[in-house]
């Protein structure tokens, strides 16, 4: 059998354009593999999981249309491009994806009932992120049999609190909630009817609530009940120290922000977090615990 010389540059073309194909295929395969480990990240967001969910089933449609290009399926490097792509897409419908959607429909959900002041849901959403964000991060060392059961668990609670990515907002028919939730729900609805009294007295001998804003005739004072303004200052008086602390004339003014910041009491770190009301600067005090042994600090802050 002959070759005639068209036939031969024929044949090189087509080799030529598979290449191509082939060269096309490995690019677009590679470049989405990075896009696949955002799917495995424990604190990947609403929107970089939205990214990688529309993003990866593109690229495998994109790579099933080179696919079929004459030459390319049979290719020798076809299936060491491929591998990139398998590893994003097995991420894809892996558990670790639906924790993750899970987790955020989750933080979004309790950011929500936080602002209604609904303890109840505000605990329970948390809880549920957290042990989400646990497990997707556990799933990089393969799960044992306990982290499996713990992932079917918390996506059937999620289920049962309509949290699942296309959640409708959950009916009256509130369904069953694990003890500790209840009782942590409890405890902070326990906080916040205490800190309906206002900011906690800073002498560590009261801790009364309701404490009024005071100056040193310097600066902003702590704050302290009216009864504990003398007391502070006769023991300043007994240590040598002018007895100089007066409330506030007029307290707080309506426009004043309270800047709450917590601190870790063992080490470095501190957060601040800026309230509108006396009530939710106490409560953000009492409840936003960031460190292991976290203090607290509340200014009020007022912008011109
Ligand atoms: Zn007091």
């Amino acid at each position: 059998m002959t070759t005639t010389l068209d036939e031969w540059r024929a044949h090189a073309r087509t080799a030529q354009e598979t290449d191509r194909q082939v060269r096309r295929l490995y690019h677009l395969a590679y470049r989405t593999a990075p896009i696949g480990r955002i799917l495995t990240n424990p604190n990947a967001t609403a929107d970089r999981v939205a990214y990688a969910t529309t993003r990866i089933p593109r690229a495998s449609a994109a790579v099933a249309r080179i696919l079929t290009r004459p030459g390319v399926a049979e290719h020798l490097e076809t299936p060491y491009a491929l591998s990139f792509l398998t590893t994003a897409e097995r991420a894809l419908t892996a558990p670790s994806t639906q924790l993750l959607k899970t987790a955020n429909t989750a933080r979004a959900a309790a950011a929500a009932a936080s602002e209604n002041s609904d303890d109840l849901r505000c605990v329970l959403f948390g809880d549920i992120e957290d042990r989400c964000r646990y497990l997707v991060d556990a799933a990089h060392h393969g799960w044992t049999r306990h982290e499996h059961a713990a992932s079917k668990t918390v996506l059937d609670l999620a289920a049962r609190w309509r949290l699942s990515p296309d959640a409708r907002p959950a009916d009256a028919n509130q369904p069953p909630v694990p003890a500790h939730i209840a009782q942590e729900a409890a405890r902070r609805a326990e906080i916040r009817a205490r800190c309906t009294a206002g900011i906690r007295c800073t002498r560590t001998t009261c801790l009364a609530y309701g404490a009024v804003r005071t100056h040193d005739g310097t600066g902003q004072g702590p704050f302290l009940c009216p009864g504990c303004i003398p007391a502070v200052n006769a023991e300043h008086a007994a240590r040598g120290l002018a007895p100089t602390l007066q409330a506030v004339p007029g307290g707080v003014p309506a426009h004043a922000r309270y800047s709450v910041t917590l601190y870790n009491g063992s080490g470095p770190g501190r957060r601040t977090v800026t309230c509108t009301t006396p009530q939710e600067a106490q409560f953000t005090a009492e409840t936003v615990r960031p460190f292991n042994n976290t203090g607290y600090t509340i200014h009020v802050t007022t912008t011109p």
